[in-house]
């Protein structure tokens, strides 16, 4: 079986009004529920395992902002409602039953369909959508339960600055990141951006151009690192690099995507595989996205 997590809280945070609104995970659901997925149930991380990938300070402010009149973080991307803390700590939290269930050999896929997303949260602060860096806090679950070694993959199309930032001086998790260049969040994501001291070598940026067309993306996954002998790879699984999606230009086609789960899964071999959802906004084209992941999840099911 492949596991599957979802439960209504986390239509609970945010506005409709918004892009990253509560409608994405529900019309994600419908397609869940035509596909026979192991259903787990969220738990909610505690603020010990949050402050385990975020600064003290930060996860404390978090929880008492809305309280203090504050609405947003940093600035009106990253809304704050009445129980947004709530509900960013069950997405975060919900990484914690599929690895116990990938521990004790339950299953080896899963698709987590959660919100708010998580990848642009820093140890800092967060942003871009984002409070807790959701990945991050598996990734480190998951080496508390025995998967030493990480291998985060991110296709979002923005990069993942929070998730480079929190793993950045680490050779126990690799990074590897495929973006659009001219995006969000501008300043972070080039090649360059390599990892330091003992991390050196751990952080892959693979930035494209504009109008990035399906060759192309999956040109840049022949670079996958073989050398990393990973013990579980999770996907920051953004589905915002669609070509019907109005917040990039990229051209990427639902048999592109394809391609890019089949070569994702080929990649990760017999290793358990977990995909969390991060963007994706135009409602037709993340339920057809998803569709397509389930699709290839459950096939030549391991
Ligand atoms: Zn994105």
């Amino acid at each position: 079986m492949v596991g599957y997590i979802y439960d209504p809280i986390f239509t609970e945070h945010g506005s409709q009004e918004h892009i990253e609104r509560p409608a994405r995970v529900e019309v994600i659901d419908a397609v869940a529920r035509t596909f026979p997925l192991q259903h787990y149930l969220v738990r909610k991380a505690t603020k010990e395992e949050l402050k385990k990938i975020h600064e003290a300070h930060y996860v404390d402010w978090v929880e008492r902002a809305y309280e203090e009149g504050y609405r947003f973080i940093l600035n009106e991307d990253t809304l704050l409602t009445p129980k947004s803390f709530e509900v960013a700590s069950y997405a975060a939290g919900s990484a914690i039953p599929i690895v116990d269930a990938f521990a004790k050999g339950e299953i080896k896929r899963a698709f987590l369909n959660l919100r708010p997303p998580g990848h642009h949260a820093e140890r800092k602060t967060g942003q871009g959508f984002c409070i807790f860096n959701n990945i991050a806090l598996m990734a480190r679950y998951a080496q508390s339960k025995g998967f030493g070694k990480v291998m985060i993959i991110d296709f979002d199309v923005h990069h993942g600055n929070g998730t480079q930032d929190i793993f950045y001086s680490d050779d126990t998790v690799c990074y590897f990141s495929t973006h659009e260049r001219n995006n969000y969040p501008y300043f972070t994501g080039s090649e360059e951006e390599r990892g330091e001291g003992r991390g050196e070598g751990f952080n892959i940026n693979k930035p494209y151009g504009d109008y990035c067309k399906d060759e192309e993306l999956l040109q840049l996954y022949e670079d996958l690192p073989s050398w990393f002998d990973f013990d579980i790879v999770l996907i920051s699984a953004g589905y915002d690099l669609m070509k019907d999606e109005t917040i990039s230009s990229a051209q990427i086609t639902f048999e592109g995507l394809r391609a890019l789960v089949q070569k994702i899964l080929q990649f990760a071999g017999n290793k358990p595989v977990a995909f969390l959802l991060e963007g994706g906004y135009n409602l037709d084209s993340l339920a057809t996205s998803v569709t397509i992941t389930l699709e290839e999840l459950t096939k030549d099911e391991l």
